[in-house]
């Protein structure tokens, strides 16, 4: 018994200081995961709560969300509101005191990034489902992905000092890589610059201001409001006065009414996947926008789309 306990304290004693264990990431969306894992890297397990091919403002809360936060050594939200339809009670629930807001482990990914939208006045539910404090669909600005990656560094840091230096080297290998996408993705998308698009929500204005695309107008009559014959009809007129050739839609919303929208306006109507996960080419962060801005070009030049 001796030996045993001698030999098990020689094991723990030999184990390095970095090796406290893998820390336990939880996010909620596969956007998030996929820049936690590029920064955390062999230092962390990830996972995410919402698949990237889900409605991110309607998560189905499981038991075994609650499980996985219970776990969790830190969470990481896209905040902005987003979440606030299932997350709230899931971490209620998990009693997981790391991961509640203000908790070491709970890190908004908003905080630094750069947020559109931000209502002037007052908010009434007259407006639909306007979030207070701005677009929460951020991460669609890969300069905004960047930016989150940085928050991330400096979380894991702080629940990890001794692996700051992997973590900052891995956090420049991810904006290296991120900056030699943007120069692509710019350069793709210059000859388009100001091509009218519509899209269903408002899941792209972070992503047509970086890349120059013109959003003229949407299909839900008002945010999380589903469309209405009204102003479906208004749409249509409007795209027509416009020749607007594409409707954008995220792949969790039914293409009846945009569908609808395309026979009555000679307008495609391309499903753009705003997530990682939310088509199966969009294996991480980057290849998200490799995918989006391909499919783009591509619906622009056969369409003629301006
Ligand atoms: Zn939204």
């Amino acid at each position: 018994m001796k030996r045993f306990i001698w030999l098990l304290l020689a094991a723990l004693w030999s184990v390095p200081a970095s090796a406290q264990g893998k820390l336990n990431v939880v996010t909620t969306t596969e956007d998030l995961a996929s820049i936690a894992r590029d920064v955390g890297g062999d230092r962390i397990t990830v996972e995410a709560i919402a698949k990237g091919y889900q409605d991110p403002h309607f998560v189905e809360a499981k038991p075994s969300f609650i499980l996985k936060l219970q776990k969790a050594d830190v969470l990481v939200v896209v905040g902005r509101e987003l979440e606030i339809g299932w997350l709230p009670p899931l971490i209620q629930q998990s009693r997981n005191a790391r991961v509640q807001p203000g908790g070491e482990g709970y890190l908004d990914a908003s905080l630094h990034a750069s947020i559109l939208e931000i209502p002037a006045g007052q908010v009434t539910r007259a407006m639909g489902d306007v979030h207070p404090q701005g677009n929460p669909h951020y991460w669609l600005d890969p300069e905004n992905g960047k930016k989150i990656a940085r928050d991330i560094a400096d979380k894991l840091s702080e629940r990890r000092p001794n692996d700051r230096a992997v973590f900052d080297k891995n956090l420049a290998a991810f904006t290296a890589k991120v900056d030699a996408g943007v120069k692509r993705w710019l350069a793709d998308l210059a000859p388009y610059k100001g091509t009218k698009v519509v899209t269903y929500h408002r899941s792209f204005p972070n992503f047509a201001e970086r890349f120059g695309l013109n959003i003229i107008g949407y299909v839900e009559p008002k945010p999380g409001i589903p469309p209405s014959p009204q102003h479906t009809l208004d749409l249509i007129a409007e795209m027509k006065r416009q020749n607007v050739k594409l409707v954008l839609i995220e792949p969790y919303f039914d293409s009846k009414t945009p569908n609808a929208i395309g026979r009555g306006t000679g307008a495609e109507v391309v499903v753009v996947p705003p997530s990682v996960g939310g088509v199966k080419e969009a294996t991480d962060y980057v290849a998200l926008f490799d995918y989006d801005v391909r499919l783009l070009v591509d619906a622009i030049k056969r369409t003629g789309a301006k």
